[in-house]
Formats: C-alpha cells, sequence, structure tokens
C-alpha cells in the first residue's frame, strides 16, 4: 500500500510522562505505517523546557503560527515537586498557558461518544462542546501575600502620567491579594471564535458570568458578546434556527444538568478550565475527551484534555503493566490530519483521519477497552487491555 503524502509540516509538540510513551506508540503503530509524516518536531519534554530556558515552547507556539496546524502531547506544568524531581532552573510556566497566550485563541472540548459508554448524565443525549476562553484572568494574574497591616490599592497608569486609583482593602492584619486582566481585543476574538464554530457546527451558543457581583469585569464580557452578536453574527443565527443566550453562571450550571446536550457552552478561563473536568468525566472519562485551541486568524492546536497520567508513568517506570486509554491523544492527530487535509486539499488525509477514529471506536464498541472504560461500560464480555495491545488492536482493525 501506497503511503499518504504531505505537503506541509504539521507542528509536532511531544510531551511528558505516559502521553510520551503513548504518542511514541500512536505514531509507530498507528501513523507511519501508512501516512508519509511530515512533522516539523518541538520537544516540550519538562527536561528540554528547562536545558532550552522554555524557548522550545514559544518557538512552538510560534510555528504554529506559521504553519497553522500543531498537534500536542500532554505536557507536566512545574510546581514545588517537579522543580525537585527534574532539578529545574526555575518553576517554568504552563505550556498551555504560553502557547494560548501567543495564539490568543479559544479552547473547544467535546466528549468523545460512544456506544457503550454513556453519560451520567441520564437526560444528556448529545455531547455538549465547551468553549474555554483561553487568555488572562486569573492564569495571567499577579499576586501577593500581605504581611500585615496597610492599604492595597489598584493603580492604573495612563499613557501620559494620570493615575485613576480604586482601594481593594485596607487589611488590618495579614491576607492576600490578587490582580488579573483581560483586553477587549482577546474578549472579542473569543466572542468571534465562539460564534463562528456554533455557526460551523450549526450548534446553539450559550455564555454566562457573574457580571451581577462583577459590574465591571464580568459585565465587560457580556457586553462585548452581545455587541458582536447583534453587529456580526445574529442574522447568521436567526438563518440557522439557532440561539445565542447569556446567563448567570450558576443559573447556567443548574440548567447544563437538565439540559438535552447538543450546544456550546462559552466559559470564562476559569470556569471552563472547571466545568470541562466535570462535563467529561460525566461522559465517562476524562480520556474521552477531544480539546482544539482555534486561533481568531484560523490557526489549530489539537490535543487531549488529560494530562501526562503521572500515576500510571510511575507503574510504568517499575515495569508494572499500564491500561493507561489513548482514545483523546489518537483524536489530536486526527483533528490535526483532518485540518491539514482540509487546508492542503489532501481529501486521502482527510479519509484516513476518519477511518483512523471510527475504527479506535469499533474497538471500544466491540469491547475492547482500557481499564477506566471498563469500569464504567454498559457492555458485557468486556476484555480489558493494557495500553500498548489497546493501540495494537486499533491496527488490526486498521489493515482489515
Ligand atoms: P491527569 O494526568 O489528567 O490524570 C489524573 C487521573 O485521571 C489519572 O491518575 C487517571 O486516574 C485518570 N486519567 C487521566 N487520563 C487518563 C487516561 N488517558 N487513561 C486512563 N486514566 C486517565 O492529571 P494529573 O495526574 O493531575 O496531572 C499529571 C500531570 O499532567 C501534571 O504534572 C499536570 O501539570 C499535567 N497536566 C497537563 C495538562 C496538559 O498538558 N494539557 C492538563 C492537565 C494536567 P487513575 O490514576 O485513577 O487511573
Ligand atoms: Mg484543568
Amino acid at each position: 500500500m501506497e503511503k499518504i503524502k504531505m505537503t506541509t509540516p504539521l507542528v509536532e509538540m511531544d510531551g511528558d510522562e505516559m502521553t510520551r510513551i503513548l504518542w511514541q506508540m500512536i505514531k509507530d503503530e498507528l501513523l507511519l505505517p501508512f501516512i508519509d509524516l511530515k512533522t516539523e518536531y518541538y520537544d516540550l519534554g519538562l527536561e528540554h523546557r528547562n536545558e532550552t530556558d522554555d524557548q522550545v515552547t514559544v518557538d512552538s507556539a510560534n510555528a504554529t503560527l506559521k504553519y497553522g496546524v500543531a498537534v500536542k502531547c500532554a505536557t507536566i506544568t512545574p510546581n514545588a515537586a517537579r522543580v525537585e524531581e527534574y532539578k529545574l532552573k526555575e518553576m517554568w510556566k504552563s505550556p498551555n498557558g504560553t502557547i494560548r497566550a501567543i495564539l490568543d485563541g479559544t479552547v473547544f472540548r467535546a466528549p468523545i461518544q460512544v456506544k457503550g459508554i454513556e453519560p451520567c448524565v441520564k437526560n444528556w443525549k448529545k455531547p455538549i462542546t465547551l468553549a474555554r476562553h483561553a487568555y488572562g484572568d486569573v492564569y495571567k494574574s499577579v499576586e501577593m501575600k500581605v504581611p500585615g497591616k496597610g492599604k492595597a490599592e489598584l493603580v492604573f497608569t495612563d499613557e501620559n502620567g494620570n493615575e485613576s486609583r480604586e482601594v481593594i482593602h485596607v487589611f488590618d492584619g495579614p491576607g492576600v491579594i490578587q490582580g488579573m486582566h483581560n483586553t477587549n481585543r482577546s474578549i472579542e476574538s473569543f466572542a468571534r471564535c465562539c460564534f463562528t464554530y456554533a455557526v460551523d457546527t450549526k450548534q446553539s451558543i450559550w455564555f454566562a458570568t457573574k457580571d451581577t457581583i462583577s459590574k465591571k469585569y464580568d459585565h465587560t464580557f457580556k457586553d462585548i458578546f452581545q455587541e458582536v452578536y447583534d453587529k456580526e453574527y445574529k442574522d447568521k443565527f436567526e438563518k440557522l434556527g439557532i440561539e445565542y443566550f447569556y446567563t448567570l453562571i450558576d443559573d447556567a450550571v443548574a440548567r447544563v444538568m437538565k439540559s438535552p446536550g447538543g450546544f456550546i457552552w462559552a466559559c470564562k478561563n476559569y470556569d471552563g478550565d472547571v466545568m470541562s473536568d466535570m462535563v467529561s468525566s460525566a461522559c465517562g472519562s476524562l480520556a474521552m475527551m477531544t480539546s482544539v485551541l482555534v486561533s481568531p486568524t484560523g490557526v489549530y492546536e489539537y490535543e487531549a484534555a488529560h494530562g501526562t497520567v503521572q500515576r500510571h508513568y510511575y507503574k510504568h517506570l517499575k515495569g508494572e503493566e499500564t491500561s493507561t486509554n489513548s482514545v483523546a491523544t489518537i483524536f489530536a492527530w486526527t483533528g490535526a490530519l483532518r485540518k491539514r487535509g482540509e487546508l492542503d486539499d489532501i481529501p486521502e488525509l482527510m479519509k484516513f483521519a476518519d477511518k483512523l477514529e471510527k475504527c479506535t471506536l469499533a474497538v471500544i464498541e466491540s469491547g475492547r477497552m482500557t481499564k477506566d472504560l471498563a469500569l464504567i461500560t454498559s457492555l458485557e464480555d468486556v476484555t480489558v487491555l493494557n495500553s500498548k495491545d489497546f493501540i495494537l488492536e486499533i491496527r488490526k482493525e486498521m489493515e482489515k
């Protein structure tokens, strides 16, 4: 069989721990035998980030801007324990945070639905796609520990040196403060990414903040969304019979639980972080959630929504068998390959992506799956496979 040719390289961002092991297996067993894979490789493994003073992360994001499509493996976000474990020069920032800041995009996450794994929220009949604003707020905040008595203020100095001030709190003892920001430009592009994605996928969109409490910060999000919607999207939505619906975040949470699904839920950065884990867990497993970062200029970065699965990696290092689910990482590759095929007009590449997804789901639906799914499936006669064997079963399905 002749391998599928590619014209433009994919930006390949390798990562850490168990997902790095899966990454190589997926390439060796499911991609390289079928595709003349063209990638520009960036090693975002923590050791290499440390060696390059994290420059490699910035370079990989810039390469994504250049080529338009990237696929990323999960990476460690260092904390104090990781600084010790990897003898890091610094507690490097979250690679995802760095990449998101450079691409200024919105992250769309949707559960991968498969027969035999039903959401534990019974009324969710269709997937709920989460759109997470990927810039600013608490992810770009500065914080201080207040040692004792004193006054904390917000100060803005304009270009001409004029100051405006707002007292945050007069402390009579120790405490903490945090300053965060967002920009109208980023919020506008978030709104556009969401509305465009809604039109593309013909789904209604819900958006929620806490504008009753945060009368300037959150209210700005609400106003910008409404403005962009009225000016640029209202007609398109009405033609398609889809709607834009704004409500308070707590009301949204309550309504989502009672809904049948099948819409996009746009969330501010933190809400999206938290709610996507809720939606994915309710749909079975963190490993059954796709994630794509879409920039307002139409640049795409595909990844799995879960982390590096550290606990499994330590078992793997001890020589023990692991049963780690590779579905979301496989779907990151298929998403990226399909988009590359679309942009470069290579229909075989798009067909390959469809086929690999179908084969992956067919393996699960036939009762062959990893442990995380075996624990929750409604199927009987299930075979629990280890990490490698699951991928090999997909390979067999592909060869059929
Ligand atoms: P995690 O890697 O998502 O794993 C948490 C737990 O969820 C696992 O211990 C496992 O449960 C289950 N799980 C997640 N993915 C699975 C899969 N593919 N197959 C089977 N089970 C799966 O989160 P974490 O352990 O909190 O974080 C580990 C590292 O990942 C951290 O250093 C963090 O910084 C990083 N992280 C990276 C990203 C990213 O790059 N996008 C996102 C989140 C976290 P059991 O142990 O019960 O089997
Ligand atoms: Mg998270």
